[in-house]
């Protein structure tokens, strides 16, 4: 799996060092050195499977990397499902709104590390704010208040939401034997209608790196065939340049096959 990054990140960093591939980059990166970090050595793994805390007790937080992956997918959706930009973008930003909920731990560190008194604000909120129907109407609401074309902003606005939701409940288990993340959701109003999966993977699994491996490869078949790519949420005239330099390349790759 490390291979498969490491080759992607040489990929994309031979397509040009402009703003938009940087950025790009960057975001790969980063996503590549929390796999790194979080990966486990084999007496973890085993005290893991023993039921102990050894992870817990050598990385004190659970770094959420799935961001990249959240933030890949509400993208392909809400490119895939309307114009204009703007709609895109807020569409987008609402597949990662339910993960504010998470914003707790920022106090929790920094209560920590300043000798206050512990708060566990991370472990109260976190899944449960922001990830259920009423958080989810919330957002869409917001998005549809915001958007050009509001309903259909909206509507894709809490389809990528959902979006979200699934994704956490598929793979954002943490690394205790018993640490699944159900989805509640109707909190915080109720716990009825909460929803788990036994089959749940990591945070730091395999499967969520493929996925993520698999939508930057979506990214740059996007920015060939359909001239678009993520870095447009930041800036049109980044996209453009990004585009453009992941189009020469894929021409020169395709007229060296040819010759
Ligand atoms: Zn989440």
């Amino acid at each position: 799996m490390k291979f498969l990054y490491r080759w992607a990140l040489r990929y994309i960093s031979s397509c040009g060092w402009n703003s938009a591939s940087s950025l790009l980059c960057c975001i790969a990166l980063a996503h590549y050195l929390l796999s790194a970090y979080l990966s486990l050595s084999d007496e973890e793994l085993q005290g893991i499977e023993a039921g102990g805390s050894g992870y817990a007790a050598s990385r004190p937080l659970e770094i959420n990397m799935h961001v990249l992956t959240h933030l890949l997918a509400s993208w392909a959706a809400s490119e895939g499902l309307q114009r204009p930009d703007r709609d895109v973008a807020l569409a987008t930003w609402a597949g990662l709104a339910p993960d504010l909920d998470g914003a707790g731990l920022i106090v929790d560190v920094v209560r920590d590390a300043v000798g206050l008194p512990e708060t566990t604000l991370y472990y109260q909120f976190h899944h449960i704010l922001g990830h259920g129907l009423p958080a989810a109407i919330v957002i869409s609401g917001l998005v549809g208040a915001l958007a050009v074309r509001k309903t259909r902003a909206a509507v894709v606005a809490f389809l990528t939401v959902h979006l979200h939701f699934l994704g956490d409940l598929f793979g954002s288990r943490g690394l205790g034997p018993m640490d699944y993340w159900p989805v509640e959701y109707l909190a915080p109003f109720s716990d009825a209608w909460t929803v788990s999966w036994r089959g749940q993977w990591w945070l730091a699994g395999w499967q969520n790196t493929v996925i993520s491996v698999v939508l930057l490869m979506l990214v740059l078949v996007l920015a060939v065939y359909r001239g678009r790519s993520p870095a447009r949420l930041f800036s049109a005239k980044a996209d453009d340049a990004f585009v453009e330099v992941i189009r020469l390349r894929w021409s020169r790759i395709r007229g060296a096959r040819g010759a």
